[in-house]
Parts: C-alpha cells; sequence; structure tokens
C-alpha cells in the first residue's frame, strides 16, 4: 500500500501518518520525489485500514499496490534512481553509462590493455569475470582473487570503476572491498542467499536477468536485495532463452521497457550475452538505447579469436571505438548524452 501525501503538507501531518502506517504493523518507506512524497508500505500491509488513512488531513490519496515488488517498484518511488558507482560515474541519469571490457580477465596487460581503449573511446566502467560461471566444469573458471586483483590495477591505471561477477557469498568481504559494482549473474539470478547477502553490502548491484526469467521474478530478485536495505540495483536485460537457436539467447528490448515503467531502477543491456555474435553487437546496442536503456555492459576483447572465454561475441577495441559515436548520436535522438 501507499500514501500520497498533499501538495504542501506539513511535518506533522507526515509524522502523523508515518505512525498510522506503523500502527499497522508495516515498516514506511518515504520517498520524496520531485512532484510527490509517498510513504510506502513495507512487510505485511493487510492490517492497514485503508479508509482511516484516506482520512488523515496531510493525505491526498491510498493505493493498494498488486504488485509484488515494492521497493521496486515505481509506485513507491517515481522518480527515476540515479545510482553512484564511484569514479563520478552515474547509472540511470541523463547520461548513459557504457560498461565495457573482456568476459574475462586473462592477464596483466590484456586487461590494462583493454581498460585503456575502452577508457579512451568514453567508456565509464571496466566489466571483466575474475570467477567464471562456465557450462562445463572443465572450461576456464576465472583468474579468481589474482582476475580482481589485476582489475584494480586496470582501475588505476585508467580510473574506472570496476564490475565484476560475484557467485559465492564466500567472496563477499573481498568484493566488497575491491569492487565497485558487484555482478550478480543470470545463473544467480535466484539464488535467494546470495541475494539476500548483497542486499546488506554497502556495494551497487548489477542484476542480470535469468535465463528463463519474467520481468516479474527479475523485479522480485530486485526486491530481495531492496529488501536488505541495498537500494542500489541496476538491472541488466542479457537476452532471455527461446525457442530460437540463431542467436545465444533473445534480446527481449521490450523488457527495457517494461522494467522502466515498473520500476524506478536503472536498466542496462548487454547485447554482447543476448546475441552471442559480435557482428550484431553494434546493431543491437543502438537499438538498445533506442528503447531507453540507461547503459550498455559490452563485451570488448583485444583479441577475440583467442579470448579464453566468449571470443564469438566479443568486439575489438577498435570496433567499440567505431561504436561509441552512434551511440552518443542515437542517444540525442531520445534526449540522453552519452
Ligand atoms: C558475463 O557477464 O560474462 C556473464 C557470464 O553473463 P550472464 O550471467 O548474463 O550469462
Ligand atoms: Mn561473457
Amino acid at each position: 500500500m501507499i500514501l500520497i501525501m498533499k501538495q504542501g503538507f506539513s511535518e506533522s501531518e507526515l509524522q502523523e501518518a508515518i505512525h498510522a502506517m506503523e500502527a499497522g504493523g508495516v515498516k514506511v518507506m518515504v520517498s520524496k520525489g520531485s512532484e510527490t512524497t509517498i510513504l510506502g508500505a513495507e512487510g505485511n500491509s493487510s492490517k492497514l485500514d485503508e479508509e482511516k488513512l484516506a482520512q488523515l488531513t496531510g493525505v491526498e490519496r491510498v493505493m493498494r499496490v498488486s504488485e509484488p515488488f515494492k521497493k521496486a517498484n515505481r509506485k513507491y518511488h517515481p522518480d527515476n534512481s540515479v545510482i553512484d558507482i564511484g569514479g563520478g560515474v552515474q547509472v540511470g541519469g541523463d547520461k548513459l553509462a557504457v560498461i565495457a571490457g573482456p568476459c574475462s580477465v586473462e592477464g596483466e596487460a590484456q586487461i590494462t590493455g583493454v581498460a585503456q581503449a575502452v577508457k579512451a573511446a568514453g567508456a565509464a566502467a571496466l566489466r571483466g569475470g575474475a570467477y567464471k560461471p562456465r557450462t562445463s566444469p572443465y572450461a576456464f573458471q576465472g583468474m579468481g582473487v589474482e582476475g580482481v586483483r589485476l582489475l584494480l590495477e586496470a582501475k588505476q591505471a585508467t580510473g574506472l570503476p570496476i564490475v565484476t561477477e560475484l557467485m559465492s557469498s564466500d567472496q563477499l568481504p573481498f568484493f566488497e572491498e575491491c569492487v565497485d559494482v558487484i555482478q550478480i549473474g543470470a545463473r544467480n539470478m535466484q539464488n535467494f542467499d546470495l541475494l539476500k547477502k548483497v542486499g546488506k553490502c554497502s556495494k551497487p548491484i548489477l542484476l542480470k536477468r535469468g535465463l528463463s526469467s519474467t520481468i516479474e521474478e527479475w523485479l522480485m530478485s530486485a526486491e530481495y536485495i531492496m529488501a536488505g536495505g541495498n537500494n542500489n540495483v541496476i538491472l541488466c536485460e542479457r537476452g532471455i532463452r527461446t525457442f530460437e537457436t540463431y542467436t545465444r539467447n533473445t534480446l527481449d528490448l521490450s523488457a527495457v521497457l517494461a522494467a522502466k515503467q515498473l520500476s524506478h531502477l536503472p536498466v542496462v543491456v548487454d547485447p554482447s550475452h543476448a546475441c552471442g555474435k559480435a557482428w550484431m553487437v553494434e546493431r543491437m546496442a543502438l537499438a538498445a538505447v533506442a528503447a531507453g536503456a540507461d547503459g550498455l555492459l559490452i563485451e570488448v576483447h583485444n583479441d577475440p579469436q583467442n579470448a579464453w572465454c566468449d571470443g564469438a561475441q566479443s568486439i575489438t577495441p577498435a570496433q567499440f571505438a567505431e561504436l561509441m559515436p552512434k551511440v552518443a548520436q542515437i542517444a540525442a535522438c531520445v534526449g540522453r548524452t552519452l
């Protein structure tokens, strides 16, 4: 349930409304937006008396919210959330955030070289996997701690914030210390224990959409993180599994619009994992920006043919540098900047 406060309400009216809701056994989330102030009930709101609340002097309207996600719901927080990821970079504002880098960290020269190249082309942050969720247990599993250390070196060389995937909560204290944005991969989108744990941490979370997850399931996973107190969630559409096998996944661009309609959280698009084909990345990235994405997550590798992971979908630094001015042009068409 949400309470929409009247324009010009007083502090005592606000407190009265908060207390009335708390008396009904819920916690209250106060969202002071640009136009309205909204009080959102967190928890079981079945005991709240809608009519009584509606009669409070500072209250304009009371609304039952039917969606199961609350803190992630735009009804609870009408303004877009803008998430600070460090290094002066924000995700969700007018300026698009392009996160680029290799699927996995392979060595110092590789990660720092790619970081410098993507930075020069205008990337806002560096991606790179140190712990890789691979289908085969015999495939390269990532460099682990050393990979994170190399990401930190690349960060030092470029100033780019780093984004990397957390697979196990065992690594969470280390990630909290070193990483700027913690990625929760598609395969862990419904690892509820992991979601609860990152919900208690202080770093922004990039939450990828699960392999076959509905938009509501995805937003419920964001809700798990936010329920723990971490409101800094960035959603990432990375394609879903459909009957189509030509592409690795099917990029669901309508999900960008839906997620942004339903939620205030920023949404970025990963065309690399969605398509699985490097030659499709540019056009799908541009389409994502046209659809209203708040940013992109793009795999860029110095030598895609010899990449240890996901080479087929990785573009080169030169291709990335060609893409970025086009992203800026499409961004301008939809009222955004790069
Ligand atoms: C990745 O970003 O390299 C990755 C493994 O992505 P996803 O979880 O979307 O498959
Ligand atoms: Mn990858």
